[in-house]
């Protein structure tokens, strides 16, 4: 447990996300309003209530610094996306994934890492956990070990080789993603994403 001063009060933290959506709305209703693109956005915001259609399905770290909607510059409804410290697929994460391939219908899953990831470099250092951060550990402790004789740097090998694994997990989980992988109905491919341009290379 750290002592610092968090940075910022959890009064403030409820503002921020207040203000945030304020500004939201308000940019919704300019969109709107705007007399050259306004009924092209107000069928689109009617599409969304309708239901959705992603296009793919994003497993990604919880990292605040890594959102897949902006790195990828998607709109909403175009991303699936199950985010877990350490993109780690325990059985909430895995029924989230499943139901979009069996009932969204989105044809691709892409289990997206990073570098600098904190959860694989405590994992790397088999730093001392507590609570359920145990669980996160344990699912990235296989990568660090297959990629332990890696020369070189050991964090950014456990991150690559945690993907790899993670894509190889999805791809022979029952009952719903092995199927559908191995009828063709679906992709299953990994990527890593850099902090410093947000750049994204796929690992396939
Ligand atoms: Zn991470």
């Amino acid at each position: 447990m750290s002592n610092e001063k968090p940075l910022y009060t959890m009064e403030k933290a409820m503002e921020f996300l207040k203000k945030g959506n304020q500004r939201r709305l308000a940019n919704i209703e300019k969109s709107k309003q705007n007399p050259e693109t306004g009924d092209k956005y107000k069928e689109f915001r009617q599409r969304l209530t309708e239901g959705q259609n992603p296009f793919a399905i994003l497993v990604c770290c919880s990292d605040s610094r890594f959102p897949p909607e902006i790195i990828f510059q998607n709109r909403e409804g175009d991303l699936f996306v199950v985010r877990t410290a350490g993109h780690v697929v325990g059985s909430d994460a895995a029924g989230s994934i499943e139901y979009a391939v069996a009932h969204l219908k989105s044809p691709l899953i892409v289990v997206m890492g990073h570098d600098k990831c904190g959860a694989v470099t405590a994992a790397v250092n088999k730093a001392e956990v507590h609570g359920h951060i145990f669980n996160v550990m344990e699912r990235i402790y296989p990568a660090v070990e297959m990629s332990k004789n890696v020369i070189g740097d050991s964090i950014a090998a456990a991150v690559d080789q945690h993907i790899t694994n993670t894509v190889e997990y999805l791809k022979n989980m029952e009952p719903i993603c092995k199927k559908y992988y191995q009828e063709g109905k679906i992709n299953i491919v990994g990527a890593r994403c850099l902090i410093d341009t947000y750049q994204v290379q796929w690992l396939i």
